[in-house]
């Protein structure tokens, strides 16, 4: 058993397939010119036995999804014909002596470099195709086949170095039974993607898999088995049975009204990215969205949304939410939420640096157009605004500039808005917490981003594996944080709400309640199990318990308190 970090829970038993990269670690050495006849062999097998398989993807795919998708491997048999392409290959093997992989590396390396560079989409698009070429004839020439597109037609574990969120995008559903990758962390945007849509998911996974190989994975403990024996996948299997019957108890909890033993409501809303999210939230009973990420609909596609467009999903959200809240947070990108077609420079520190708000401040023009979607589907529900990553009073005054130029423009184009939307920031920076007293004064709402926040009061990066074990939102540095923030909320009369991770985190609950935070939003999966937490909890036991954990000094004891 390989031991990882639980990101996404429940078991996955299935067979690996294991996403290449294009990182080949190929030794450079000299061949002999004796060699050479060989090489050039070995080249050609390997391009013929691509384009071999190049052509039947091709019409695997034409005969499933039809001519014009199939179009694109038209693009991938072009580089394998490519004469610049080739003789460059050529060149190098005849010139510097070495093996035809070496020569392929370098060639795909310098054009991929190329193309990337340019600010070009389409030529970014190229990119991709060179790799993903370079990759499968890289495969043929040092003798590994495995493919390099995950199955359609079968279920599988995913088995990465790293999966970022478009990436993810991209995979069916209905196929991917569980995640394993080398890099993450439990608050990464693909784990938060996978805890959404039930999926296990473990990161920190360091060992060779072969694709083929039978996987189990424990989304609860971290573990990862390969090749397991009959009776191991037994157990597993009955210990998945035994989750899914637990997941099934909570079902009867739905209809109950999410109040404490001593008579305490909380709002137990739902963070969603897309439709299908909605939908199940909706199914297990939550009290609104209180956070809508919409960065997931600026992904997997090749150009910025229009208003139209963005209008007209956010109406949905809100028409389906039928009179429920819903809370719209602005574009937050950079970090790890990546758009293909916006190129954003490369970046030493990129949760430092040009994220979110930044972004829409330097891009009023996108900023403003999601703007104005938001104040149009407003018309249609209770809609509120919330900006990403907001770290003082200036940045929000500009954003409250661009707010007021998109109702100018709605207003002389004659059309219907929200012309009284409630505006509410993330509390996610720790200059925000500290100065949240000046914030209060002049937002409707906070709402507390805990993924962030741990990630900036703690300096841990949420997306480094090596220091996942630092990553403590029960630190008390967090409690503090949290209480400072949530006492200026209070002493000025605004409403403040929880939508970080920690707030689908059932041990946390006594945080809240003690602390007066009754607003909570989370992944749907996590709503039933914090609800049947509540259901058992008093608030006033709650508040004793929180006067015990700001006494603490440490996250063990505060862990003790807490009673896990
Ligand atoms: C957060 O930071 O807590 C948050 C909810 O935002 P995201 O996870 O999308 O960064
Ligand atoms: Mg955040």
């Amino acid at each position: 058993m390989v031991k990882g970090s639980a990101a996404a829970s429940g078991i996955a038993v299935g067979k690996a397939f294991v996403l290449p990269d294009w990182e080949w670690d190929v030794p450079e050495n000299v061949i002999d010119v004796s060699d050479l006849a060989f090489e050039f062999e070995k080249l050609h097998e390997g391009i013929r036995l691509s384009k071999t398989e190049i052509e039947a993807i091709k019409n695997d795919i034409a005969d499933v999804l039809g001519v014009k998708e199939s179009n694109i491997f038209d693009a991938h048999l072009a580089i394998l014909e490519d004469p610049v392409f080739m003789n460059e290959v050529a060149a190098i093997m005849q010139r510097q002596y070495k093996a035809a992989e070496v020569a392929v590396k370098e060639v795909v390396d310098k054009f991929v470099n190329m193309f990337d560079l340019l600010d070009d989409e389409y030529m970014k698009e190229r990119a991709l195709d060179i790799k993903d070429v370079g990759t499968r004839l890289m495969k043929h020439l040092l003798g590994t086949m495995e493919p390099s597109q995950p199955p359609a037609d079968q279920p599988y574990i995913l088995v990465a170095k790293e999966l970022t969120p478009s990436q993810f995008a991209h995979l069916d559903p209905a196929q991917l039974l569980g995640i394993v990758t080398t890099l993450g962390g439990t608050t990464s945007h693909t784990a938060i993607m996978a805890r959404a849509m039930g999926i296990p998911f473990v990161f920190g996974f360091d060992t060779t898999v072969q694709t083929g190989e039978l996987l189990i994975i424990d989304g609860d403990e971290g573990d990862v088995l390969i090749q397991p024996d009959e009776p191991t996948v037994e157990h597993y299997l009955e210990k998945k049975r035994t989750w899914l019957e637990r997941r099934q108890k909570l079902q009867q909890i739905i209809g109950l009204p999410p109040i404490t033993q001593d008579g305490r409501a909380v709002r137990l809303g739902a963070n969603i990215s897309t439709f299908k999210d909605l939908e199940l939230a909706l199914s297990y009973g939550a009290s609104g969205v209180g956070l809508f990420r919409t960065e997931f609909l600026y992904m997997d596609r090749s150009s910025l949304p229009k208003e139209d467009e963005q209008f007209e999903v956010y109406r949905q959200v809100t028409e389906k939410l039928g009179g429920k809240s819903l809370i719209i947070r602005t574009l937050d990108i950079g970090g790890d939420k990546l758009l293909d077609y916006l190129p954003l420079p490369e970046e030493d520190n990129p949760a430092l640096g040009y994220r979110a708000i930044r972004i829409l401040l330097d891009r009023r023009d996108l900023f403003k157009t999601q703007l104005k979607a938001i104040l149009r589907a407003g018309v249609y529900g209770d809609v509120k605004i919330l900006y990403p990553m907001i770290s003082s009073v200036e940045e929000l005054r500009r954003a409250g500039e661009v707010l007021e130029q998109a109702k100018r423009e709605l207003r002389e184009l004659g059309a219907e808005f929200r012309e009284q939307v409630d505006v509410g920031i993330m509390i996610e920076v720790p200059a925000a917490a500290v100065i949240a007293d000046l914030l209060a004064q002049e937002v409707q709402f906070f709402s507390i981003g805990t993924n962030d926040l741990v990630q900036y009061v703690l300096t841990v990066d949420r997306m480094n594996e090596h220091i996942a074990h630092l990553y403590n939102p029960y630190h008390p540095a967090i409690i503090r944080m949290l209480k400072h923030t949530v006492e200026a909320a209070q002493r000025h009369g605004i409403p403040v709400g929880v939508c970080g991770e920690l707030a689908g985190d059932v041990n946390a609950l006594p945080i809240w309640l003690g602390l007066g935070v009754h607003d909570l939003s989370m992944s749907a999966h996590s709503i039933l199990p914090v609800k049947n937490r509540l259901l058992e909890s008093s608030e006033a036991v709650c508040r004793d318990q929180f006067e015990r954990v700001l006494a603490c000094r440490t996250s063990e004891e505060i862990r003790a308190v807490l009673g896990f």
